[in-house]
């Protein structure tokens, strides 16, 4: 086996390797278009192209496809083979520039918010030179964002790359203002990925599961993850050796996984790469998904990325740690002097500011149907969005906000009556799991986001709104006399920290009075999907995404309707699958088993054992008052299925599903797991939440 580093990057068409397979000057013009944004000419596609497919064909790939992220938020691509016959019974290999830059997938099928009328199918793809090309089953996949004739941006990667932009834009007004004038601002993203792991052989046998990614049905199993037993508990040999051929793979995709560890629920794991810059950090997180699912199938394991697989049992999120940098530093961390501190705050008071002001929009950003299941309820973040500081930071935002900071009269720069703030990385004495929203030393993780998620969303919104409030400070600030600036900077922290204060929460997020507390300082609590999506659309929100320029007004509709439209469809076939799965699976089973029961009692009065009669008889009445709770339960989550499919409003529908449909599933599934309890086990049709969580 390759040593370690030699494993690392071998299917990506890196820095490393352009600088081998293209000719200098094209490299170099290359670079100045990803660096610095410079337009890309044809003949340097031309030339790259030539490089790539070289290297591509070395590397044993036949096809090349553009890779992109439609709005249904998984990955789509299209394989083209680079054969070109050239009429003689011969063919050669062909990759142009033109093909490199654009393509066009016939892409009618996806989902578009009535952005694009179907005879006007066609989009375009578009090369994102910022994130590398690479090689996945014999295909060289090159990352390309999707829009259509018009521009309108048809996928997640567009308006991302959008709000980089404008975040760089922004955030470099404000260093100049510290004097500084980097190349780049850049966001990096960190993200944690959990995941669950089962046989494949049980996960076959739970139509649910594979219908719907989770479990429908299954009463609590006997022993649950109380015994914290798991979390970061030795791996078993057969994870191991998935883990082991998982990291392999992402290596050699040039995605640093770095660390692996067992999750609190059983059979629940996580991955945690390197942290990158945001852009090639989400197409990285789509890769690590993808990946998982695959090689989970070589070891007889399925790999579930739902965010709620099992009731009763920790779901899966994906922590975003989230930051900002510069080719020298990160603008998240305290730095070690006066004047550094003072452009942290600024920072740290944008990033409050910008999450009080658009908390509907995060909360937004993270709603999904499986989503529903998990937060808010007492194992992940509540819906409501607030901001965890930690002790020190707390304590010296406090200051601030007290008018106890002061501009240091002699040097300018900031007092806060100690001579810097002290390295707030080492500051682990509460790490408030609680929290949906942390400061993690420099660092902020939002800790919403959804296991399955695209989390192109969550870092648009943050992205987006932190530089809205960047350029208020810039807009504010520049043209201050450079002896008054420091002063004026502090005095802007502390009116918008006060201003903000209602979204910092160091307690316990979990808590009833959290509740209470927060609906008293007017945070918004967007329970459902249902509930969150407007929010999308909000007048205010309108204004962020136009005026910062990331979405159009069309394209911010045409999101929340395909966000909408994909929570209606979901929530329609965990309906479906559920009354089904109940008529034909759960409700024979019962009675076959209840008439087993009525049987046994002939045979046990027959023999004189009328002792035995009152247990059995009690078995035998709750049975068939099971199975009429079963079938009054179909009844009535038909009867609101049908009512919510008869809904042509989407979000009408939406609230139907999830404030009625929703109850009703809750109600059909309680009486079936009930007699999950009562049924012989050899009777129960289906693996329960014992056979599949610990029998692995
Ligand atoms: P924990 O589980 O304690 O939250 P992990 O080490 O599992 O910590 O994950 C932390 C994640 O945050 C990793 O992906 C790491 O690379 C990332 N990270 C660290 N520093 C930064 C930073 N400055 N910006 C963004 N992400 C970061
Ligand atoms: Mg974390």
């Amino acid at each position: 086996m390759a040593n370690l580093t030699d494993r690392f990057g071998t299917l990506v068409f890196s820095e490393s390797v352009m600088k081998e397979y293209l000719p200098k000057e094209v490299y170099k013009r290359l670079f100045a278009t990803i660096d610095e944004g410079e337009p890309l000419d044809l003949d340097v596609a031309n030339a790259v192209a030539h490089a790539m497919k070289t290297w591509a064909l070395e590397h044993g790939a036949t096809h090349y496809a553009h890779w992109f992220q439609p709005l249904s938020g998984i990955t789509s691509e299209k394989h083209d083979s680079f054969l070109e016959p050239v009429g003689n019974g011969t063919a050669i290999t062909k990759f142009t520039g033109k093909a490199l830059i654009q393509g066009e997938p016939d892409a009618s099928s996806f989902p578009n918010g009535g952005l694009r009328a179907t005879f006007e199918a066609r989009g375009y793809t578009a090369w994102d030179p910022t994130s590398p090309a690479f090689i996945k089953d014999e295909v060289l996949c090159i990352p390309t964002a999707f829009c259509g004739y018009n521009g309108e941006a048809l996928d997640k990667k567009t308006p991302l790359l959008r709000s980089m932009k404008v975040l760089d834009v922004q955030a470099k007004r404000v260093l100049a203002l510290f004097g500084k004038t980097p190349k780049r601002v850049v966001p990096n993203v960190g993200l944690e990925q959990e995941y669950f792991l089962i046989k494949k052989d049980a996960y076959r046998r739970r139509r649910d599961l594979v219908i719907t990614g989770r479990t429908l049905f299954g009463a609590p199993p006997c022993k649950g993850q109380e015994l914290e037993e798991h979390y970061f508990g030795a791996i078993r040999p057969s994870v191991s050796k998935y883990m082991k051929a998982l990291d392999d793979e992402l290596w050699a995709l040039g995605i640093p996984a770095k660390t692996k560890h067992n999750e609190v629920a059983p059979c629940q794991h996580e991955l945690a790469p390197v942290y990158t810059e945001l852009n090639e950090g989400i197409d990285n997180n789509m890769l690590v998904m993808e990946k998982m699912k695959l090689v989970a199938t070589n070891y007889d394991l399925t790999c579930l990325l739902h965010e709620k697989p099992f009731e009763g049992i920790n779901g899966s999120g994906k922590h975003n740690n989230w930051s900002l940098g510069t080719e020298d530093e990160n603008l998240l961390d305290p730095g070690d002097t006066p004047l550094e501190n003072l452009q942290f705050l600024v920072f740290l008071t944008a990033v409050i500011e910008a999450v009080d002001k658009y908390q509907d929009l995060l909360r937004m950003s993270v709603a999904s149907c499986g989503n529903d299941h998990r937060l808010g309820a007492n194992e992940a973040p509540p819906a409501i969005i607030s901001i965890f500081l930690g002790d020190q930071l707390t304590e010296v935002v406090q200051k601030i906000m007290d008018g106890k900071a002061s501009v240091h009269a002699q040097h300018g720069v900031l007092d806060l009556g100690a001579d810097v703030l002290p390295n707030l990385e080492q500051d682990n004495t509460d790490r408030n799991r609680t929290s949906p929203f942390a400061f993690t030393g420099n660092k902020f993780e939002f800790r919403a986001v959804g296991s399955e998620a695209n989390p192109s969303d969550p870092n648009l919104v943050l992205d987006t709104a932190v530089a809205e409030t960047l350029k208020e400070f810039a807009d504010a600030l520049e043209g201050t006399p450079a002896d008054e600036f420091a002063g004026a900077a502090l005095e802007y922290c502390k009116k918008t920290l006060n201003d903000h204060r209602r979204v910092l929460f160091s307690g316990d997020g979990y808590s009833d009075e959290w509740q209470n507390e927060a609906e008293r300082r007017g945070l918004d609590n967007l329970r459902t999907t249902a509930d969150a999506l407007p929010a999308m659309v909000a007048p205010k929100n309108l204004a962020l995404w136009t005026s910062m320029g990331v979405l159009s007004e069309t394209e911010a509709f045409s999101r929340y309707e395909v966000k909408l439209e994909k929570y209606n469809k979901l929530m329609n076939i965990e309906a479906t699958t559920m009354v089904r799965e109940a008529r034909r699976t759960y409700r024979p089973a019962i009675t076959a088993y209840a008439t087993k029961v009525a049987k046994g009692l002939e045979i046990i009065h027959g023999a004189g054992a009328d002792a035995a009669m009152d247990c059995e008889k009690n078995t035998l009445n709750k049975l068939c008052r099971g199975i009429t709770d079963i079938n009054e339960g179909i009844k009535a989550l038909d009867a609101v299925h049908q009512k919510a499919e008869g809904i042509l409003d989407a979000q009408e529908q939406a609230n139907c599903y999830a404030h009625e449909v929703n109850p009703a599933m809750e109600n059909l599934r309680a009486a079936v797991d009930a007699m999950e309890e009562i049924v012989a086990a050899d009777y129960w049709p289906v693996p329960t939440y014992d056979d599949i969580l610990f029998y692995v």
